[in-house]
């Protein structure tokens, strides 16, 4: 990844993309939501409470902050798994990363604690394309001056930009 705005795209950035641009763009330009926000909160506590023996975060370039590591797996933790094709795509993005940055071939595991559930994801040659195209596409959509015009979705009800976008 060569390009200097593809190196800005971090973790938050990459995951807020694929549910809205304008979250993503906010994200991306540095500008961070109200810290008092409850789900900010409660994503917190998930954070601290769950695999807290297990948890190491890492943090890798200032770009990605790994949860913890299952054995040769990198895992994600996730409140919930409403958003399930972003968080995957998250995961994806680590592991195209970790590969193309650090020559670190691993496999992912996704992690949703309060439903229980798990799911494996693996990097293939096709989905290391699609986070590529990805990666572009995202790079020019998010270097603009200005950022996407909001556009109601129910994601706006939680999320932490609602007051910015709605007030
Ligand atoms: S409030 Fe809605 S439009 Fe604004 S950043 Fe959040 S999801 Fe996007």
């Amino acid at each position: 990844m060569g390009n200097v705005a593809l190196h800005r795209i971090n973790a938050t950035v990459f995951y807020a993309y694929q549910i809205c641009k304008r979250e993503a763009w906010l994200y991306f330009h540095r500008l961070n939501p109200p810290q008092e926000h409850p789900l900010l909160d409660l994503g917190r506590l998930v954070h601290e409470t769950t695999y807290r023996r297990l948890r190491k975060e890492i943090f890798v370039d200032q770009l990605l902050k790994i949860d913890l590591f299952q054995g040769e797996l990198v895992a994600e933790v996730k409140r919930s798994s409403k958003h399930r094709e972003s968080a995957r795509l998250q995961l994806l993005f680590y592991l195209y990363y970790l590969k193309r940055e650090k020559g670190l071939t691993l496999k992912g595991v996704l992690l949703f604690p309060e439903e229980r559930k798990t799911e494996r994801v693996e990097l293939t040659s096709e989905l290391e394309t699609r986070v590529e195209t990805m990666l572009q596409e995202m790079a020019s959509a998010l270097n603009t001056d200005k950022p996407p015009p909001p556009v109601k979705i129910p994601y706006c009800r939680s999320c932490s930009f609602q007051e910015i976008c709605w007030g």
